[in-house]
């Protein structure tokens, strides 16, 4: 536990959704203050509420692409929706919440001079012609479709974080965040494991996309999460002036077909669901694989729970909610 003196105020937008509630946990339980900042579009009071009586804990209902004047020591900027269902509801908003919530928030660093984290994505590499995709892979977007308002969204920002730490040496961390699941998944957000899940414990039909060969590669949060501190806490002084800004890629590079994928999870649910096939939407990635030779060696970091029992654990979650809805 850190003592006051070594304590942080850390800054966490997007903290009410599913990975910004469990990063502000870890924040937390080392130590340090948490503010999180969320306009609870796609988050909920909920994900955080066992954290009101913390009095390091603070919540303030707040949109990112509206300035936002506080004093901190670090920020973490995930504040964006991630599901392409909610992603695509308002694309405007959601290119809005990339662009002009990174150039707020990175406007809020520069004033204070604090570190600041960027969740960007796997989708800045697009419907990927590399595998798996390394950092210096530049990706294949499509500009103009259904989800570009995520995608170059995604990638704006990262113009935006490498421009404030050229032009006014800020310290930034660009992570590439690759499929990841686990509790507090949004069960209504359309993505393929909570949507999985819930079908199964509900013995409803399991909807694969396409021909479900398509590929993805799950990371279980809490690794993520883990992957996220090990790098907004590499120091200043190893041989970077500003730490390591990145582009890296987090994620796990075990590779399932989604048909793979719905196997598995009627396996573990015991459902008696049945597989259909829909439509595959426009501009779904065939394949993703992170390659994190990167991470392995800037963080020493690599995930370590694997597919299965992640999935355990995330069905235990969604039987609960499930249960408690009921
Ligand atoms: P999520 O939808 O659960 O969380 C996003 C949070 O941001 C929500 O609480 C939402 O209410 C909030 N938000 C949205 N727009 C906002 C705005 N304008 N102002 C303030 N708050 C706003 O999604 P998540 O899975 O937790 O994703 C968190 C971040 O990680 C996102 O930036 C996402 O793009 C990125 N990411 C996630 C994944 C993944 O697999 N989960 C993969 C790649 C990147
Ligand atoms: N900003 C903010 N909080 C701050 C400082 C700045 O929200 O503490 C916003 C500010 O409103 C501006 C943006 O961040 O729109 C970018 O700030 P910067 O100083 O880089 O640019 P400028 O103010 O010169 O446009
Ligand atoms: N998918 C599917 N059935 C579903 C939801 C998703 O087959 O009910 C597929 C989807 O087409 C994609 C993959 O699963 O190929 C991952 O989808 P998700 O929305 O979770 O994430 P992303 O496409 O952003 O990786």
């Amino acid at each position: 536990m850190r003592k006051y003196n070594s304590r942080k105020r850390i800054l966490v937008t997007g903290g009410a959704g599913f990975l910004g509630s469990h990063l502000i946990d870890r924040l937390l339980g080392r130590g340090d203050e948490v503010v999180c900042v969320d306009n609870l579009f796609t988050g909920s009071k909920r994900n955080v509420e066992h954290l009101f009586d913390n009095p390091r804990f603070e919540f303030i209902r707040h949109d990112v692409t509206f300035p936002l004047f506080i004093e901190v020591d670090q920020i973490y900027n995930l504040a964006c929706p991630a599901s392409p269902v909610h992603y695509q509801h308002d694309p405007v908003q959601t290119t809005k919440t990339s662009v002009h919530g990174a150039i707020n928030m990175l406007g809020l660093a520069k004033r204070v001079r604090a570190r600041i984290f960027q969740a960007s994505t796997s989708e800045v590499y697009g419907d990927p012609s590399m595998h798996p995709q390394i950092e210096e892979y530049w990706g294949n977007v499509n500009p103009i479709g259904q989800r570009s308002c995520y995608d170059e969204g995604k990638r704006c920002a990262e113009t935006l974080f490498f421009d404030y730490h050229r032009q006014h040496g800020l310290d930034i961390r660009v992570a590439r965040i690759f499929n990841t699941y686990g509790p507090r998944m949004h069960p209504n957000d359309g993505r393929v494991v909570s949507n999985f899940i819930v079908q199964a414990l509900n013995d409803e039909d399991i909807t694969l996309y396409g021909d479900g060969q398509q590929t993805r590669s799950f990371c279980f949060v809490d690794d993520l999460v883990e992957g996220f501190l090990r790098f907004m806490d590499i120091p200043n002084d190893e041989g970077h002036q500003y730490g390591f800004p990145g582009p890296i890629n987090l994620g796990n590079p075990c590779e399932f077909t989604i048909r793979q994928l719905a196997e598995l999870v009627i396996r573990l649910t015991g459902s008696k669901s049945k597989l259909v096939f829909r439509p595959l939407p426009l501009d779904d990635p065939k394949q993703r694989q992170p390659d994190i030779a990167l991470a392995k060696k800037m963080l020493n970091w690599e995930p370590r729970i694997e597919l299965e029992a992640g999935l355990k654990r995330t069905v235990e979650y969604f039987e609960r909610e499930l249960s408690s809805a009921s």
